[in-house]
């Protein structure tokens, strides 16, 4: 009814190498299975390698079996394909489940390659490339997160789509694909959190993962035929060239005098609509108090909150291509009166994602879509702000999969290993994904629950994603004594941080008094230093986050997220208060 076909079926265990009786025994039931293959309408049927204690080794006799197996295979009009279980008792390798198949040497028995089996015990699959095409009988295709456990369990709990886990299952479908292979390219997943997902983004999940996958297949391994639209390739994204909030006027107002404390200054109001601009060095941020369109909408769901980043990108129109094509959702809205039409797509939370280029008239938004405000304040001098550094994007943990295959499909990115950051309320997984060179950083903090700051967050704002904006400054020192002039108040950091930090790197006691001093986290790497300033929490908990990377440094300063967080549990209203 569905238009569904069932292309492969795996009835049957422990087949291969039995001794007498069990070996009669096995044929037997079988046959019982073709049986039902036929009722079905399905003629592929997949053995796995032998896991009974009872079986018997040897490529000879499991050869035999198959041959004898492909022979009543197709008599009834059906084939076999062999696979290699990584926990299998005597074949536990593709190179040796292919060996049974060569000396089985039957035209109905093929060798089923799965590459969570291959990668996840370490085999090359460049040797996959010597088996001819026409002997794959199927492709099963998971990945998995880089994990030391117990083959059995990690492959039955853990397997996710290509791209969200740690295998090189790209390496390995080059060279299946180098075999001239033109069979079903499957997804054979088991992973616990995707059984109570939503089948639809599970889904688009797995359709997103090959067609990424496909396409990087295609451009690294030329000459090989893939059945796949063209797509652009990954994008690669030259900064966030602005973030959009959605408000009403009252706490526009509070949010301006924010932006003002951190020294932005109010440099234009849109021609059409309630919309505000304010600048620092590269940094354009936006205030839209519009009582209809979808930055409204966004208000009335998730209050003061970012509803929309623009992304630099070489070509937008490409982007928003690359995008449809991996099943994200165009997101279209009627451009007002001098409005560009600016490719966008929705991201995370539902929020939206504009693409900004150079090269069409879209370079020229600022000045075709607002105009100078004739304002009576004095400019705010800056405070050295020159750029977004990064965007932090809070998520229920279950849905951080989707979200990194989201961004490092679309974009010329790549993920950071996770790491835990330790709430007093529980723990939240952070992961960055980048671009090579820093350009882009968005980090996805993945929620346990609503205990942890970040969850409070998802909860208090129903669901709005971004939960802070890092700024970048080339002088933290300076930049503080600015925004003290300013009146600007940075989040209070404990007193015995700093006691702790002092010891831990080994820090002259001058130089921590002048961190103390100005409330600025410090953390330290082989590559380079990293200097963190915080914002008191504004609203359901949003805040803002000034940095200064020194030298190579490329992390986030993971180690002090816990004193951040202590320090803004602190500062939170008391639970069940109102709003403001
Ligand atoms: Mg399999
Ligand atoms: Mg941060």
């Amino acid at each position: 009814d569905h238009g569904l076909q069932i292309s492969l079926y795996q009835p049957f265990r422990d087949f291969e190498g039995m001794p007498e009786p069990q070996r009669s025994r096995t044929f037997d039931r079988v046959e019982r299975k073709f049986d039902i293959m036929a009722d079905l309408g399905t003629d592929l049927m997949l053995v796995c390698s032998n896991v009974s204690p009872v079986s018997l080794g040897g490529i000879d006799r499991a050869a035999a079996d198959f041959r004898e197996l492909g022979e009543r295979a197709q008599k009834r009009g059906l084939k076999i394909g062999y696979e290699a279980l990584a926990w299998g008792r005597h074949v536990n390798d593709h190179r040796d489940a292919w060996e049974v198949v060569r000396w089985a040497d039957h035209p109905g028995v093929g060798v089923i390659l799965d590459s969570f089996h291959t990668l996840a015990r370490g085999i090359d699959p460049e040797t996959i490339r010597s088996i001819p095409g026409d002997k794959i009988a199927f492709i099963q295709l998971a990945d998995a997160p880089k994990i030391d456990m117990d083959l059995l369990y990690w492959s039955r709990h853990f397997r996710n789509m290509p791209g969200e886990g740690d295998l090189d299952v790209t390496a390995f479908m080059r060279a299946v694909m180098a075999t001239g292979y033109d069979g079903v390219i499957s997804l054979e997943i088991f992973n616990d959190q995707f059984r109570g997902a939503s089948p639809r983004s599970i889904a688009v999940d797995g359709y997103r993962s090959l067609v990424n996958l496909m396409d990087r297949v295609r451009r690294l391994e030329p000459g090989i035929a893939v059945d796949l639209p063209d797509l652009p390739s990954r994008v690669h994204v030259a900064g966030v060239e602005f973030v959009e909030f959605a408000a009403n006027e009252t706490e526009a107002e509070e949010l301006g005098a924010m932006f003002a404390a951190m020294g932005f200054e109010r440099a234009g109001r849109h021609v059409s609509k309630d919309v505000t601009l304010w600048k620092q060095g590269s940094i354009n941020l936006v205030v839209n108090t519009e009582r209809e369109g979808f930055a409204h909408a966004a208000y009335l769901v998730h209050g003061t909150s970012v509803c929309d980043i623009g992304l630099k990108v070489e070509n937008a129109q490409a982007t928003l291509e690359r995008a449809r094509a991996l099943k994200a959702e165009p997101f279209e809205q009627a451009a007002g009166p001098g409005e560009l039409k600016i490719p966008a797509i929705r991201g995370v939370g539902n929020g939206v994602m504009h693409f900004l280029d150079e090269t069409s008239e879209l370079a020229n938004v600022w000045a075709i879509e607002f105009r100078p405000v004739a304002s009576e304040e004095i400019p705010a001098p800056g405070v050295g702000l020159t750029r977004i550094d990064h965007v932090a994007q809070t998520m229920n943990y279950e849905e951080m999969l989707t979200w990194t295959l989201f961004y490092t499909s679309i974009f010329d990115t790549r993920r950071t290993p996770m790491v835990d950051i330790v709430d007093p309320g529980g723990l939240v997984r952070s992961q960055a994904i980048e671009g090579a060179d820093g350009a882009l950083r968005i980090t996805l903090n993945g929620a346990e629950n609503r205990k942890t700051l970040a969850g409070r967050f998802m909860a208090e704002s129903f669901g709005s994603s971004v939960q802070h904006l890092a700024f970048a400054t080339q002088d933290i020192f300076a930049t503080a004594e600015r925004l003290a002039a300013n009146g600007f108040q940075p989040l209070d950091i404990s007193p015995n941080y700093y006691d702790d930090l002092e010891a831990r790197f080994g820090l002259d006691p001058e130089f921590t008094d002048c961190l103390r001093a100005a409330n600025i986290l410090y953390d330290r790497d082989e590559a380079g230093e990293y200097f963190q300033l915080y914002s008191p929490n504004y609203g359901e908990g949003f805040f803002f986050e000034i940095v200064e990377r020194r030298g190579g440094y490329d992390g986030y300063g993971a180690a002090n997220a816990q004193f951040r967080i202590a320090a803004q549990k602190r500062g939170l209203r008391p639970k069940g208060m109102p709003r403001g």
